[in-house]
Parts: structure tokens; sequence; C-alpha cells
């Protein structure tokens, strides 16, 4: 997966297997891009469905359990059932993981070392609340989220990160290229430094991207692709992110 840029949709607790396929089916018949992987994580009950309307679109979860193994956890899908299943990707820690239900720094660790021995590729969502940001603490509240990696990366592959910013998940306020600029430099050296400069990175920036401001964020240093809500909820806005990305 040595793609250039990385457009993944999130389509949070939003489908119906209906509209699910017609979207599907629609983002299928975009070409394969050569140098830009697309996917979309759904919820996990439509993976299925989602991998035999998708491809070339990548198909991902939205979260993994806690626990690695098999057993009496009611409602719970394990990393390994979602490698059965064809899971290419699971997006670990985004924000409304870590506020409705109190992820924190050992459950996300442990969810991500269950996601790559499952050989399911985790995308670590970090990123800062506003009252973080004005109080100056946003860098370091997002390398405290990065250490993770640290003890997790054992392996020899592309490491995701998605920053977003938590007051521009859903708000309509995208961050400011400076902004952008800035925290992706950061988490660019902060997970080299972590990884002993042994690392494929892609970052990823998420919050309010749509098709007008994409192609700025895209242009930015360290920028290899977006993590779409909203806008990957609707054919036309998100075909026109991923040819942004192209
Ligand atoms: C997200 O859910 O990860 C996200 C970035 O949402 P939105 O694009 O709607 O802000």
């Amino acid at each position: 997966m040595t793609k250039q840029k990385w457009v993944l949709g999130n389509w949070k607790m939003n489908g119906r297997l209906a509209a699910n396929q017609a979207l599907l089916s629609q983002l299928s018949q975009i070409q394969e891009h050569e140098h830009v992987a697309v996917g979309v994580a759904v919820p996990s009950v439509y993976i299925s469905s989602a991998l035999q309307a998708a491809a070339p679109t990548l198909v991902g979860a939205e979260d993994v359990s806690l626990y690695a193994n098999d057993g009496a956890y009611t409602g719970e899908v394990s990393a390994a059932m979602l490698a059965d299943v064809g899971a290419q990707f699971v997006l670990i820690g985004h924000s409304e993981r870590r506020q409705y239900f109190a992820e924190d720094e050992a459950v996300l660790a442990q969810k991500y070392a269950n996601a790559v021995a499952a050989g399911v590729l985790p995308v670590l969502c970090v990123g800062e609340t506003l009252a973080e940001r004005e109080a100056g603490q946003a860098e370091a509240v997002v390398a405290k989220q990065l250490n993770l990696l640290q003890a997790a990366t054992l392996l020899k592959q592309t490491v995701l990160v998605a920053y977003e910013p938590v007051w521009a998940i859903g708000t309509g306020v995208v961050a400011s290229i400076e902004q952008i600029a800035q925290m992706h430099a950061f988490i660019q050296q902060h997970v080299l430094s972590l990884l002993n400069n042994d690392a494929s990175i892609r970052l990823l920036y998420g919050g309010s991207v749509n098709a007008d401001n994409c192609a700025a964020i895209f242009a930015v240093e360290h920028v290899d692709g977006a993590l779409v809500g909203g806008a990957s909820l609707k054919y036309d806005s998100f075909a026109q992110i991923i040819t942004a990305a192209t």
C-alpha cells in the first residue's frame, strides 16, 4: 500500500444497504487511481456487503474490540473478525470514540496492537479540543496520543495517522492552512523520532474537508490525504475530493 495520497471516508453511524450499494457502485466506477488509495470506513454490519460493491475502493471498519480473542464479550467485533470478512483498515481513536466511549490511551494502544496482529491496517486518529488549543496544549496533546505507536508498531509497514482537530469535525470550521502545516510537520517529526526514523508515514487531515477546501489542504507539506466525514456520504463531493488528490 504505497500510494502517495489517501482519501478515506468515515460514514460514522450512517447508511442503509440500498443507499450504500448505490454510493459504492458509483465510487467503483472511478478509475483506479495509480497514486491515490480510496477507502471508506463503514459500520461493521455493512463491511461484507460493501466489499462486494466497492472494489477498487478499500473498505474498513470504524472501530475494533479491545479484546483480541474470541470469548464472552457480547456485542464486540474483534480484529480477527474484521480480517476474516476482508476489512482492509480500521480507524483507531476517532474523537467520537474517545469522547462518547471514554477510550483512553491504554485502550487505544490495545486496539491498535490487535489490528496490527490481525493484519488490518490501523489508522490512528489524533487531535486536540478547542480548549486544549486555546490553552497552547495542542502539540502536547497530540504527542501523547501518538505515543502508543512506539509500543504498537512492531511492523515495517506504512503508519497512517489522521490529524483531526476535534473542533473541526462536523462543524464546518476547517483548520487554517497554517495550523494544518504546523501540526503535520510536528506529527511527522514526532512519529519519526518515536520509530527511530524507520517508518513510512502517511498523514491525513480530517475536519470539515469538502470539495471546495480540499485542494488547498492537499497542497500543504506533509498532508498525504484526508479523512472525510460528512462529505464522504455524497458521491459528488467525495468524488471531487478524490479527484483533487490525484
Ligand atoms: C470525521 O468524522 O472524521 C470527520 C472528519 O468528519 P467531517 O469531515 O464531517 O468533519
